[in-house]
């Protein structure tokens, strides 16, 4: 038997990934200090002989006994809020935490995947974005932190194939929805649904022209896998190209929830991106992969799922 750590494992992505890799006859350990995420995200896995959980901050060096077959990096805060007001601590996890789980796929002779995001491209100045696009970050600007933590990891991850040979996967994520993620952590899905169900204001930042490419995380888990097993080392968006405004976003969601929520303006956060969109030309070459799930099939289920966990 096939043996992971993943680490931020209790979170939203990386609770849907244990279950993958455990439905594909891996035995799952999960490290996360719960920073953002929640161990009812693996309640139900909690029980199960071939899944551990261990609560550890991987910032700080961790050891972990036995054989390991594959390291997957998706510990960190991923919501600007989150990042937001936790500055330092997302700094640490993509650059320290990086480290440390590097090291462990290194000690254990793993492969070594990186959750990485569209956030390494900034606020692009090519459109849609390619691999080979190599950004337009403000260091200093209070998104830096996380952008410039996971363009560090990429480094390190790179340094780590170069130097030690290391068998290194990076993927970088685009806007990534569906169940499990935290009611109002922030992010524009759980923003939106929740306002729309409750019949409160929709809040559209700036005047909602900028845009994203919404991917339901059942497309982006079979993308990571793919990876996974694939034979490439340099970086893969995997993200749905189906691009839209904000202020169309919130009108989709108005109208999948049937709600009467007016949509209010808000201030624009400080250099939140303008476009973004992937291309992922590079997926369907070598991984044969494309999102097969529509915006509407996804917001269906991300709907069902927050109005159950409204009720609780
Ligand atoms: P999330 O907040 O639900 O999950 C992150 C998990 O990491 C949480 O369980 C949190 O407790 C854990 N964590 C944070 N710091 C930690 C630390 N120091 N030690 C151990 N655990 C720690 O967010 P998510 O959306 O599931 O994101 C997961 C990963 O995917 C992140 O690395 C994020 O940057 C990346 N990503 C996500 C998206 C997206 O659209 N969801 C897009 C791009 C990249
Ligand atoms: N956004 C919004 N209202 C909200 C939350 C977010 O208009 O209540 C916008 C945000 O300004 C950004 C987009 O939605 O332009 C996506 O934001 P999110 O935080 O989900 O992810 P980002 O792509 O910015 O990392």
């Amino acid at each position: 038997m096939k043996r992971a750590v993943i680490t931020g494992g209790a979170g939203f992505l990386g609770s849907h990934l244990c279950e993958r890799l455990l439905a594909e006859g891996y035995e799952v350990l999960c490290v996360d200090n719960l920073l953002t995420g929640r161990t009812e995200n693996i309640q139900h896995l909690l029980g199960r002989a071939d899944f551990q959980f261990l609560q550890h901050d991987v910032s700080r060096p961790f050891e972990v006994d036995g054989p390991v077959d594959a390291v997957l990096h998706f510990a960190s805060p991923a919501s600007p809020i989150d990042y937001l007001e936790l500055p330092i601590q997302t700094l640490k996890v993509g650059s320290l935490g990086t480290h440390n789980a590097l090291g462990l796929a290194k000690a254990k002779r793993a492969r070594f995947l990186l959750a990485s995001t569209s956030e390494v491209y900034g606020d692009p100045k090519e459109h849609p974005q390619k691999e080979t696009y190599w950004g337009n970050v403000n260091p200093i600007g209070p998104r830096g932190v996380y952008d410039e933590a996971k363009r560090f990891a990429e480094a390190m991850a790179m340094a780590y194939h170069r130097t030690h040979g290391l068998e290194v996967r990076i993927v970088r994520i685009f806007n990534t929805y569906g169940p499990r993620m935290r009611v109002r952590d922030g992010r524009v899905v759980p923003a939106f649904i929740p306002q729309a169900l409750a019949g409160e204001p929709i809040t559209v930042f700036g005047e909602g022209k900028q845009t994203r490419s919404f991917c339901f995380v059942s497309d982006l888990v079979e993308g990571i896998w793919r990876l996974l097993n694939s034979e490439a080392t340099t970086p893969v968006n995997i993200g749905n190209p189906h691009e839209m405004t904000i202020l169309e976003f919130a009108e989709t969601i108005r109208a999948a929830v049937g709600s009467a929520s007016p949509i209010v303006f808000k201030p624009l956060p400080v250099d939140d991106p303008q476009t973004r969109q992937p291309d992922i030309t590079l997926a369907r070459t070598l991984l044969g992969w494309e999102p097969k799930v529509s915006l509407k099939e996804g917001l269906e289920s991300t709907i069902r799922y927050f109005r159950e966990a409204l009720a609780r």
